[in-house]
């Protein structure tokens, strides 16, 4: 059974006062009892003592008159001369005087010694007695206890002489009601004469009527003078018999005293006892319900409020203010309770906005899409914004100042916006802003200003950083009717822009699947690569002074489970772009190096030209891996060419400049990839540290039908030269564009016109059988050889 607070308190309080005072009670009439039942013997005793003393005074006092008077001569000749009738009256005058309820004269000369009495009744009696007594001891005792007339007396005798004994005098003493009583006062017993005769015991007198022998005896076989226990309706009364003065012991004086009227008083004190101590109690046990509810009440109210703050609510009021524990209790719970209350706002605010700028963030995005999906015929825009170079700047001006600049960023957008917009943060690179009752064409324009204004920089600590962002649109109703879809197809128009450098995008039908596609692509190319699933191909690169071959480019292949074969130009820019490519460039150059080490080991002294993209330009492992490659595989570096587009080097000049002149001074060769399709011009070229240039496909190709792709690669070659660097001709597809490369000192050729790309089995045979003369008529044989480094 589980005790509330309250009913402990007053078991506590209760339970010790309740034991104490019933112990006390206990204790006090336990003794008061044997007191009780020792004074009662006691006194009982001293009774016994007073009436033995009452009726052995009687007895003398009545003993000495019987002499006197027996000695009375006036007497004696009444008793000798008188008759019967004067005899008796003279006799009850002597009888009277000193109080005998009979007297009576025995004449031994008379005929069978019958008395004559004062009491007539009694005079047969009489005589048997004396005749019995005479019979036995010749003379009539001086005192006896007999039976008369079915009464008790105490008689006392005296001899009447004349000179000798004529007969006795006999003065009797009935013990009757009024001995009974007179013992009964002087000893405050109560008082019963018994008869014992022949196994019957009967009252002879008793001061208590209507009661039962047995409950005065009990057991007659008690010592005489001793005390002991008898009962009355099962009350206990203690008692004690004596036998009568001179009787024989067929007559008994009880005097009985009862134990339950004697502890009485102590009856009453412990029934004033227990009433004290049940208004003791009451009030303990009041003090105790007041005390426990003083206490228990506040604690009540306060287990009330932390199951309030348990459910989430923070606004129930505690009331108590006592200064003392439970007070102090209170106040620490309403100092919690507040506390929590104040970090739950802030947890929920943080929940629902970004940490940095304070902007509403996804979960609010979803919650504000949802709401205005709900307003009736309002139509409104989505445009998800990604900014391109955040984390160029990021990487210029360090984390700390990226996140200040993230602030201005923020006040700078929301000052371009109008006010009915709502700007929020999604991501590190990504806002979202969702403009009420605007068609896609609208925020598309209002985008593309937001996204001018940020390529003409933000202010920052003095300095204006330029920014380059990519809006995507998606409009409700116009590009779906759900939040999902209008915020996904934001995306893939922002994912589009980025991809075409556009600042704003309307998202296009049909985008979705691309994207999908991409999405599948990003999401499997990290175990594409792990399982080995790509493969790496090898496009011979052949050196057209010596008619050699001079190594291989090595180019990815990734055959997909349901896409089928996919072009590196599709998968590479995902992987860029989900920062997968490093990977990817790991396994290539791992895979590629291994490769040419084979080769190498069969005797085919080669290169191998391998792309690395501008991400992989400022990964910091990259130089270090190589290395490692180069000790696994037991490469010299020299036969490494490190192929990169312009793009990539642009896009992080320094970083990409540094890395590159690292990679040199191993003794790496480094190449710029599909020269002529960007925006570089040779004068930036010039300062890069670059071994090799490769001319795009795209003007060798049509070179036989094209003469100024024929102008513009002869140019290159000569200002390639002129920078010290090598040249190698890409989409070399028939021997036309051979033969006039060759013409202008081209070094290198790679085409389809030689092989595309092969496996590495297909390319070692390959190289094994090439022979020059299948791309070459004899009399082609140029002087220039090429220098290989
Ligand atoms: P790229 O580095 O300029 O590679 C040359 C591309 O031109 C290859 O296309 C090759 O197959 C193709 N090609 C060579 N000769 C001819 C020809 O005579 N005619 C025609 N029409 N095409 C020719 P591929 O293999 O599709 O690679 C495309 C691009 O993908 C590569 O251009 C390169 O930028 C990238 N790529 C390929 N493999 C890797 C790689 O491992 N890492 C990186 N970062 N990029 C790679
Ligand atoms: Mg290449
Ligand atoms: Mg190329």
């Amino acid at each position: 059974m589980q005790l509330s607070f309250v009913q402990k308190l007053l078991v506590l309080t209760i339970l010790p006062l309740l034991i104490a005072q019933f112990g006390t009670l206990f204790g006090v009439m336990t003794t008061a009892q044997n007191e009780v039942r020792a004074t009662a013997m006691n006194e009982l005793q001293i009774a016994a003592n007073v009436a033995d003393q009452y009726l052995a005074s009687r007895a003398d006092r009545l003993q000495q008159a019987a002499q006197v008077l027996s000695a009375d001569y006036a007497l004696k000749e009444v008793l000798a001369f008188s008759d019967l009738e004067s005899v008796r009256s003279a006799l009850a005058n002597h009888g009277e005087r000193i109080e005998a309820d009979f007297t009576a004269f025995v004449d031994l000369d008379s005929e069978d010694e019958r008395p004559v009495a004062s009491d007539p009744n009694i005079e047969s009696g009489l005589q048997s007695y004396v005749l019995e007594r005479i019979e036995i001891s010749d003379a009539m005792p001086e005192a006896a206890t007999v039976f008369l007339d079915d009464k008790v007396y105490q008689i006392f005798s005296a001899p009447v002489r004349a000179p000798t004994t004529i007969g006795y005098l006999v003065f009797g003493i009935h013990v009757g009601d009024a001995v009974a009583s007179s013992l009964a006062m002087l000893t405050g017993m109560e008082v019963a004469v018994l008869r014992n005769e022949q196994n019957a015991t009967t009252f002879a007198v008793t001061t208590v009527a209507g009661t039962e022998i047995d409950e005065w005896t009990h057991d007659l076989t008690q010592k005489r003078g001793e005390v002991y226990s008898t009962y009355q309706q099962k009350s206990e009364y203690l008692a004690v018999a004596t036998e009568l003065l001179e009787a024989d012991s067929q007559v008994l004086l009880v005097l009985r005293k009862s134990i339950a009227e004697a502890f009485e008083p102590y009856l009453r004190a412990r029934d004033s006892m227990l009433g004290a101590g049940l208004v003791t109690l009451t009030v303990v046990g009041l003090l105790g319900v007041w005390l426990a509810r003083g206490i228990a009440q506040p604690i009540k109210q306060l287990t009330g409020v932390a199951s309030k703050i348990a459910e989430g609510s923070y606004d129930a009021e505690i009331t108590s203010v006592s200064g003392d524990e439970v007070g102090r209790l209170a106040g620490a719970l309403q100092t919690m309770q507040s506390a929590i209350a104040e970090r739950e706002t802030k947890i929920v605010h943080q929940t629902l906005h970004d940490r940095l700028t304070g902007l509403p963030n996804g979960e609010q995005l979803n919650a504000a899409i949802a709401k205005s999906l709900r307003i009736p015929r309002k139509n409104f825009s989505l445009v998800c914004l990604q900014l391109s170079d955040l984390q160029r700047i990021f990487s210029m001006i360090g984390q700390q100042a990226a996140e200040e600049f993230m602030l201005s960023l923020r006040d700078f957008l929301l000052r371009k916006l109008p006010s009915d917009a709502v700007l929020f943060r999604t991501g590190t690179h990504e806002f979202f802003v969702l403009v009420s009752e605007c068609e896609a064409e609208q925020a598309a324009t209002l985008m593309a200003g937001v996204g001018n204004d940020l390529r003409t920089g933000v202010k920052y600590h003095n300095k204006n950083l330029l920014l380059r962002t990519s809006a995507g649109i998606a409009a409700f109703p116009q590009h779906g009717e759900s939040r999902d879809v209008l915020i996904r197809r934001a995306k893939i128009a922002a994912a589009d822009a980025e991809a075409a450098e556009h600042t704003a995008q309307i998202f296009e039908e049909g985008r979705e699947e691309v994207f999908e596609r991409h999405l599948a692509i990003a999401n499997e190319l990290p175990l594409a690569i792990e399982r080995g699933e790509i493969q790496v191909h090898y496009q011979p690169k052949i050196a057209i002074g010596s008619r050699r071959v001079h190594g291989a480019e090595a180019l990815v292949r990734w055959t997909h489970k349901d896409f089928g074969f996919m072009s590196p130009e599709e998968f590479i820019p995902i992987a860029e772009h989900t920062g997968t490519i490093f990977q990817l460039t790991q396994y290539v150059l791992d895979q590629s190096m291994a490769t040419l080490s084979r080769l190498r080991e069969q005797g085919h002294q080669l290169c191998m030209g391998i792309n690395v993209s501008a991400r992989d330009l400022i990964e910091e492992g990259l130089v270090a891996y190589i290395e490692y490659c180069l000790t696994v595989h037991n490469l010299e570096p020299s036969c490494l060419i490190l192929e990169v587009t312009e793009t990539s080097i642009m896009e992080d000049l320094d970083v990409a400049t540094a890395t590159l002149e690292k990679l040199r001074s191993m003794g790496i060769r480094t190449a710029i990839d599909d020269f002529g399709t960007g925006q570089s011009s040779m004068a930036q070229l010039q300062n890069l540290p670059l071994d090799e240039l490769k001319v795009d496909k795209s003007f060798v190709m049509p070179m036989a039908t094209d003469p100024s792709c024929e102008t513009l690669v002869t140019a290159t070659i000569q200002l390639a030269h002129k920078l010290g660097m090598t040249v190698v001709a890409e989409g070399v597809e028939d021997d036309y564009a051979l033969t006039r490369l060759e013409a202008y000192g081209c070094e290198v050729a790679q085409g389809y016109y030689f092989n595309k790309a092969l496996p590495e089995a297909a390319f070692t045979q390959w190289v094994a059988t090439f022979d020059p003369q299948a791309f070459w008529s004899t009399d082609q044989q140029s002087s220039i050889d090429v220098n290989t480094g």
